[in-house]
């Protein structure tokens, strides 16, 4: 579903992604590693296009990335992101916050847009929230909005770029068990998190960077309990 061929990108003289090859299947949920400015967040925003690449090709869908214009919109929603800092419209309630994208660009009539958005909000727990503004709501709260936000636009592939890591820890698990189920409904996910425990129990892959390269990738419970690379062996002694 989501193709990485040979891509390259440079910030001036640093090389942030090297040659990157990575293929994402459908219903696949790969969770992505590494340290500090190995090149987690510069790939997510790539394969939506929030960063430009040097070099490689990158397709969704077997189409690659569209450059500009409505197509770039409708690529925005195809791939819903989903950051660290939670990045709701603050001005427009929860529920203006969810229905706003499904009428601007799916363009799907107000009264079908809200019932949609309210479903949403009920599936990830904040259904009483929808009249308020994301500033009256907790971390977990807000986060989980934007979650439903991006479901609105029925994407192909959700990005996670540590959605959690900005939350008091007793707001981390409300989200990764919203996180949890949409994996379990087959829900083609990237996800760069430190939640190791999110990452054995819901990934398919892990996919360790450093340095702007994919050192390794293996399933879970290989990759936690016999890492090949010095490297991974290294961050794992670190973190775990
Ligand atoms: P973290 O775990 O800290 O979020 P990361 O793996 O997400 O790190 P990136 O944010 O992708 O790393 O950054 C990779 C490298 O590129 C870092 O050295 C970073 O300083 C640099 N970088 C990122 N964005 C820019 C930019 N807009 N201009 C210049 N350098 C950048
Ligand atoms: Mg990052």
């Amino acid at each position: 579903l989501v193709v990485l061929k040979n891509v390259n990108k440079h910030f001036g003289a640093l090389h942030v992604l090297q040659d990157i090859d990575l293929t994402i299947a459908r219903g696949e949920v790969v969770v992505v590693i590494g340290p500090s400015g190995s090149g987690k967040s510069t790939l997510c925003r790539a394969i939506n296009r929030l960063e430009t690449i040097d070099s490689g090709d990158i397709s969704i869908d077997g189409k690659p990335l569209p450059q500009e214009g409505k197509e770039l919109a409708r690529l925005r929603a195809d791939v819903g992101m989903v950051f660290q800092s939670f990045n709701l419209f603050a001005h427009k309630t929860v529920l203006e916050n969810v229905t706003l994208g499904q009428t601007k660009v799916r363009k799907t009539g107000k009264a079908e847009a809200e019932e949609k958005a309210r479903r949403l909000l009920d599936r990830v727990g904040v259904a009483a929230q929808a009249d308020k503004y994301p500033a009256q709501l907790s971390g977990g709260q807000q986060q989980r909005v934007a979650i439903a936000r991006a479901l609105a636009m029925d994407p192909k592939v959700m990005l996670f770029d540590e959605p959690t890591s900005a939350l008091d820890p007793e707001m981390i698990n409300e989200v990764l068990e919203v996180m949890q189920q949409l994996a379990r409904d087959g829900m083609t996910m990237i996800v760069v998190t430190h939640e190791m425990g999110f990452a054995r129990s819901a990934a398919n892959r892990v996919v360790f960077m450093a340095d702007g390269r994919i050192v390794e990738e293996a399933v879970p419970d290989q990759f936690f309990s016999n890492p090949r690379s010095d490297r991974a062996k290294d961050f794992l002694s670190k973190i775990l």
